[in-house]
């Protein structure tokens, strides 16, 4: 099982504009993510997001492997949306 989330920090000295936020396009992108599955449905996500949304990843991600490892919490299992 490998599920992979990955943080890069954007380089602030590279001259190109400053990204959006691809999560909430409200804040300039301070990292660039990339999650990876060994899972044959899974899509590879990447683009470049905000600390706060970095922050959710993060959280989304754990619980999401979580469920995956069957390390079940004390709710049954809900359907993972979207
Ligand atoms: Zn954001």
């Amino acid at each position: 099982m490998a599920d992979t989330l990955a943080f890069s920090v954007v380089d602030l000295a590279d001259s190109r504009p400053p990204y959006p936020c691809s999560l909430c396009s409200v804040k300039p992108a301070s990292f660039q993510y990339h999650i990876d599955s060994d899972e044959p449905t899974f899509q590879q996500l990447s683009g470049s997001c905000c600390l706060g949304c970095a922050n959710n990843l993060l959280s989304s991600f754990e619980e999401l492997r979580r469920a995956r490892s069957g390390e079940s919490t004390s709710h049954d299992a809900d359907a993972v949306a979207n």
